[in-house]
C-alpha cells in the first residue's frame, strides 16, 4: 500500500480550516470515498504527493494542463511577465495577444472579453444574452455544468450529483424561475419548448461536448436543431466550451461540428493553469457590453498579465507542435485499451471519447437496459464512438450514455474501486464516475500502455 501519512495529516488540518478541507468540492474524493491526497508538485505527465508518491495524471487540474505540468514554455512566459509586475488594472498588450489568437482560432468569436473563471464567463454570457434580447428565459440541459452560477445551478452534473445535492441550498426559487431545464440530446423537448415559448427565450446554453456528467457527446442532430431554433426565434445560442475548447480540437466543438454559435464561453486550457475565463462571439452582440453598450460586467484582475502569458504560451505551444491529432490518437489508444480489457474481464462498460477527453462508464450488468433509451448517436466530425463490443466469453454489451438519465445509472461503486485500484498503482484518475479523463502532450504511448496493463489488473478485481 502507498504511504499517505503526510497527506492524511495535512488534510486533517485542512478540514479544520476550510469546509471539508477543500476549496472546491470536486477534489474532495466524495464520489469514491476516502480522503484526497495532498499534492506537492507537478512535472510533465506526473503529480507528486507530499509523501513522495508519483502518479501519472489523467485529471490535469480538471482540464487546463493540456501540456502537462510546469511546461518550460509556460513557466518561462509566466516568469517573464512576473518580473514586470502582477496586475495593473489597466490595458496591457498581453490581452491583445491572447485575444487575437482566440479570435483567429475560434470561428464564432469576433470579439472577446476575459474574466477570471469559467463560472464568470457563463454568468456574463447569460447576462449578455438577456440584455441583448430583452428576454428572461434561459434554456439549460440536465447534467450540463456551467460553473456555480446561481441561475444555472440546477441539475448541474458532476460535483453536485456525486455528492447527492442536485440543487444547492441558497439558490432561491426566484433565481431559477427563468431557467428552463431540458434533457440533453433530446430534440423533441427542445422543439416543443421553442414552439410553446420561443419568444420568451433569451438564450440556450449548452456543453456541445459535455464533460461534467462524464464525457457525453452532443449529437449533431441535437446541436444543429439548437442552432436552427435559436436563429428562428431570435434567441442567443451559447456554447459553453470552458472544457471542450482546445480539448475536442483546435477550434473547439463549434468548429468540429461546423456550427457557429452566437457566443462561446472559454476557460481551463486558455489560462494554461492560471485563473482565466472568457466569453466571446459576434461583435454585434459583444458590443452590448459596457462601456460600448449597457450590460455591466467588470473585474479587478480580469485579463491578468500572468494569466494572459500562461494562456498564450500554452496555446502557441499546442499550435506549433501540431498536437491536436496526436492528443486524439493517444486518447483513442487509452480508450480502446481500457474498453478491450474491461470487456475481457466481462465488465460492462461504455467508453466515450472525443479529442483529448474521455470517460469510462461502468454500466453494471443489472443496468444493461439503458441502451434502449438512445435518441441519437454521434455528431459529425470524426468523433470516435464505441457502442457495442463482445467480451472474450461471448457476452455482448450494448449500453450507451447520452444524457444524465443514462449516466446516472452507472455503477459508481465499481468506479470507486477502479479509481482506488489505479491510484494505488500510481495512476491519478478523476475521483468521480461523472468526470472526464484528460490526455496531455506529456503522456507517452509507453505510459498509456502501462496504464492499460495496470487497468487490466484492477479490472480483474472488480468482477
Ligand atoms: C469547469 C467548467 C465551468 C466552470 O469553470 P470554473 O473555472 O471552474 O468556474 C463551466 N463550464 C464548463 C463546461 C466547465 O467544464
Amino acid at each position: 500500500m502507498l504511504n499517505h501519512e503526510k497527506s492524511r495529516s495535512i488534510f486533517a488540518e485542512a478540514q479544520t480550516l476550510m469546509p471539508g478541507g477543500v476549496n472546491s468540492p470536486a477534489r474532495s474524493f466524495g464520489g469514491v470515498g476516502g480522503k484526497p491526497i495532498v499534492i506537492e508538485k507537478g512535472e510533465g505527465a506526473y503529480l507528486y504527493d507530499v509523501d513522495g508518491n508519483k502518479y501519472l495524471d489523467y485529471v490535469q487540474s480538471w482540464g487546463p494542463m493540456i501540456l502537462g505540468h510546469a511546461h518550460p514554455a509556460v513557466v518561462m512566459a509566466v516568469k517573464d511577465a512576473l518580473d514586470n509586475g502582477t496586475s495593473f488594472g489597466a490595458p496591457t498588450e498581453a490581452e491583445n495577444k491572447l485575444a487575437k489568437l482566440l479570435i483567429e482560432l475560434i470561428p464564432a468569436v469576433e470579439k472577446i472579453r476575459f474574466v477570471n473563471s469559467g463560472t464568470e464567463a457563463t454568468m456574463s454570457a447569460i447576462r449578455l444574452a438577456r440584455g441583448y434580447t430583452g428576454r428572461n428565459k434561459i434554456v439549460k440541459f440536465i447534467g450540463n455544468y456551467h460553473g456555480h452560477v446561481d441561475s444555472l445551478l440546477v441539475a448541474a452534473g458532476s460535483s453536485a450529483a456525486t455528492l447527492g445535492v442536485p440543487d444547492s441550498p441558497g439558490v432561491t426559487p426566484g433565481t431559477v424561475q427563468d431557467t428552463i431545464l431540458l434533457p440533453y440530446n433530446n430534440v423533441e423537448a427542445v422543439v416543443k419548448t421553442f414552439t410553446e415559448r420561443g419568444s420568451d427565450i433569451a438564450g440556450v446554453i449548452v456543453e456541445p461536448v459535455a464533460g461534467n456528467m462524464g464525457c457525453v457527446i452532443g449529437s449533431s442532430n441535437f446541436l444543429y436543431e439548437l442552432r436552427h431554433l435559436t436563429q428562428t426565434h431570435g434567441a442567443v445560442l451559447i456554447f459553453d466550451e470552458v472544457m471542450s475548447g482546445f480539448r475536442v480540437g483546435k477550434g473547439g466543438a463549434a468548429q468540429r461540428f461546423s456550427i457557429t454559435p452566437d457566443l462561446v464561453t472559454l476557460g481551463k486550457v486558455i489560462g494554461g493553469g492560471l485563473p482565466v475565463g472568457a466569453y466571446g462571439g459576434k461583435a454585434e452582440i459583444m458590443d452590448n457590453m459596457l462601456p460600448v453598450g449597457k450590460v455591466f460586467q467588470a473585474g479587478t484582475l480580469s485579463g491578468n498579465p500572468l494569466a494572459m502569458a500562461a494562456g498564450y504560451a500554452t496555446i502557441k505551444t499546442l499550435l506549433e507542435g501540431h498536437t491536436f491529432n496526436a492528443l486524439e490518437r493517444k486518447m483513442a489508444m487509452l480508450a480502446e485499451g481500457l474498453e478491450d480489457e474491461a470487456h475481457n474481464a466481462d465488465l460492462p462498460v461504455y467508453v466515450e471519447q472525443v479529442g483529448s477527453m474521455m470517460t469510462l462508464f461502468f454500466l453494471g450488468a443489472e443496468k444493461s437496459g439503458i441502451g434502449d433509451r438512445i435518441l441519437e448517436t454521434t455528431a459529425a466530425g470524426g468523433v470516435v464512438m464505441r457502442s457495442t463490443a463482445t467480451s472474450s466469453s461471448g457476452n455482448s454489451f450494448s449500453g450507451k450514455v447520452t444524457d444524465w438519465t443514462s449516466a446516472s445509472l452507472c455503477d459508481t461503486e465499481r468506479y470507486a474501486r477502479f479509481f482506488w485500484g489505479m491510484l494505488e498503482r500510481g495512476f491519478y484518475f478523476p475521483c468521480s464516475q461523472f468526470e472526464a479523463f484528460f490526455m496531455s502532450t506529456a503522456i507517452t504511448e509507453e505510459e498509456i500502455q502501462k496504464t492499460i496493463e495496470a487497468a487490466k489488473e484492477v479490472f480483474a478485481t472488480l468482477t
